[in-house]
Formats: structure tokens, sequence, C-alpha cells
């Protein structure tokens, strides 16, 4: 990068708080890189999010050095279908509050904008509290009212499995939301929480459009368009431009995940590449509502952002793409903000 360009892409990162809506990070940590030990012959070794770690994809001083500020990490990831979801949480927070508790001057926890502005005002990370599947509700809206008291301000209906609320990708019969998840929606918009559809089946997310009082988020997702291989994902685990677009009219914005090696099948896939998804996400529902969704410690990045600290050559990617100022601005975290203060409240 040259010294021109590097002061570009600085000063575009010290004018909005960049925010990125979706990491594993907290569960990586808590139960060790399994999939990006470095060391293959040993057992991962868990680490701390206040640490820089040498395995995984990001820490608060990684996210520091990237220029980052604001990070949506999840609480709950269900790899396990039957759980135990709600232990699961409650054993995340706790190791969250640890690690927030040993670096004070590297992090806080963040549940207003205002507390995302103040972070990046102090050169702080700003941890978004999330959870990627509904499971963790266990079927009780109680249960929302409690972790939106511990600070969670974002819930995926599902992850890949149906539950309570939803259908997943793995579990698509076309059900859709069911009536309890109707309910869990409506409880969600009263409690001025996010409703994020990332995994959530086609049908599940037109009925959410349609239940939604407020803006709804798709968190992390990719442009269903451009993907060459599917993997082990349904085609709806990518959002198609008639999605992109009904998200974008409904309010909301899409965050676009950093694994565009493995959706075009190409180990050689590098930020120019993931430039691209973004570009197009961005031509059919409008740059204003395209944001970044990592997907690090869950996902696969590609060359060039081999962890949070290649988010500057991500930029660098995205000048190229011929985005003017004012819509990086917006990408990098203007949008995860408006729509935050527009859900959320003052
Ligand atoms: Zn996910």
């Amino acid at each position: 990068m040259t010294p021109e360009r590097r002061a570009h892409v600085e000063g575009l990162h010290q004018q909005v708080p960049v925010i990125d809506c979706h990491n594993d990070s907290l569960q990586a940590v808590l139960f060790g890189d399994v999939r990006y030990n470095p060391l293959r012959h040993r057992p991962a070794v868990p680490r701390r999010l206040w640490q820089e770690g040498n395995s995984g994809h990001w820490d608060f001083p990684r996210a520091r050095q990237a220029g980052q500020t604001g990070q949506v990490t999840n609480l709950l990831v269900p790899w396990v279908k039957d759980g135990p979801h709600v232990e699961s949480i409650l054993k995340s927070y706790r190791q969250l509050q640890v690690d927030l508790a040993a670096a004070p001057e590297m992090a806080l926890l963040a549940t207003t904008a205002a507390e995302i502005e103040q972070a990046h005002a102090e050169g702080k990370v700003a941890v978004i509290l999330g959870i990627e599947g509904a499971e963790g509700i266990a079927g009780d809206l109680d249960l929302l009212h409690v972790y939106h008291h511990l600070g969670v301000r974002s819930v995926g209906l599902t992850w890949m499995y149906r539950n309570e609320v939803a259908e997943g990708n793995w579990e698509d019969t076309g059900a859709g939301l069911s009536p309890f998840g109707r309910q869990a929606v409506q409880e969600m918009n009263q409690l001025k929480m996010l409703v994020d559809v990332a995994h959530s089946t086609e049908q599940t997310f037109w009925d959410t459009l349609e239940t939604s009082s407020s803006p709804v988020i798709c968190s992390h997702t990719s442009c269903r368009a451009l993907v060459k291989d599917f993997h082990s994902h349904a085609p709806s685990r990518y959002f198609s431009d008639e999605q992109l677009k009904a998200l974008a009219e409904k309010g909301g914005v899409i965050g676009i995940f950093f694994t565009a090696n493995r959706e075009l099948d190409d180990d050689d896939a590098d930020v120019h590449d993931l430039a691209r998804f973004i570009a197009h996400a961005a031509d059919v529902a409008g740059a204003e509502h395209v944001g970044l969704g990592s997907d690090l410690d869950g996902g696969f990045p590609p060359h060039g952002l081999e962890d949070i600290r290649g988010l500057p050559n991500l930029t660098g990617a995205l000048i190229d793409a011929g985005f003017s100022d004012e819509e990086l601005l917006g990408i990098l975290g203007g949008n995860w903000l408006r729509v935050f203060r527009k859900v959320w409240g003052g």
C-alpha cells in the first residue's frame, strides 16, 4: 500500500466508527480455535480477547491495530443442535465480563449508538452482544427480556437448524416463521432489539419482513448471484437480488461476510474479490444499505484479510472498486450506526 493510500484509509477509519456486525470470536476463544489452530498436531488452546493471539482472527489488540471500533460478537452459535444453549449464553457472557474487566483501557460493552461513538473517540473497541439462533430463548419470551437486560441488542432468528421460532438453512420445509416466532419478533420490536435474518430460509425471511415493525438486518450473508459453490450451505444462506432489495426497502442493512474464496471456490481469492461482492450488494440494494459482516473466527477469510488486521486492505480494495468516500463511510460503519440508532433508540 502506498503512503498516500494508507493515509486515505486511515483517514476514513478515523472519520467513522468502523463496525462489523458479526463474528464468532467469543465462542472461538472459549472453546479454543479448533478450526484455526496453527499447531494441528497439538490441541487447540483457549485464548483471551484482551491478549493478542497468534491463532484465530479477532481480539481487542488486533481490532485496534485494524482501526476498528464496533464489533457484534455472539454469545451463542448453536453448533450443537441440542444445546445446552442457555448455559452456553450465560457462560459466554461471564467470559466476556472477565475479558472486559481485564482490559478496560482497550474495550467496553456498548448497548447504545452513543457508547459506540464514545469508544471511537477513546480509541477503544465497542463490543456489542448478539445471539445467533433463537434456540437461546428456549421458547420463552421472558428470556428475551433477561438477555436485553444483560446487554444483548441483536438476535438472529436461526442458525442452521429449525428452532421454536423459525427454520434455518439446513432444515427448510417451507414453514418459515412459527406462530411463536411471530410473537418473538414482535417482542424484539418492543424491546428495541435488532431482528437478524442471517441463516434464515427464504420463507422465514419474507415472514419476518412482514411481521417486524422495525427495520430488519442481516448481519452476515453474501450475494447468491455471484456464488459459484454453495459447499455445505443451502442457496438460501446467500441473499437473492430480490431479498437484497427488499431488506433495503424495509430500512435494513446487509452485512457481507469475508468468505469470497469459499463462494468463488478459489483458494487464491483476495480482498479485491471480496470487494466485488460488496459492490454487487451496493448496486442492488444501494450503498447506504450495505455493511461489514465478517464472520471472523467462524468463516474463512480471503488473502489480504488473514485476520482483522487486514481490514485496511479491504478498505483499499473498496476504494479501487470505485466507491466514493461518502459511500465508504457508510459501508465501513455509518450504515450500521444509523440502523442501530433507529432500532435501539436514543
Ligand atoms: Zn453464521
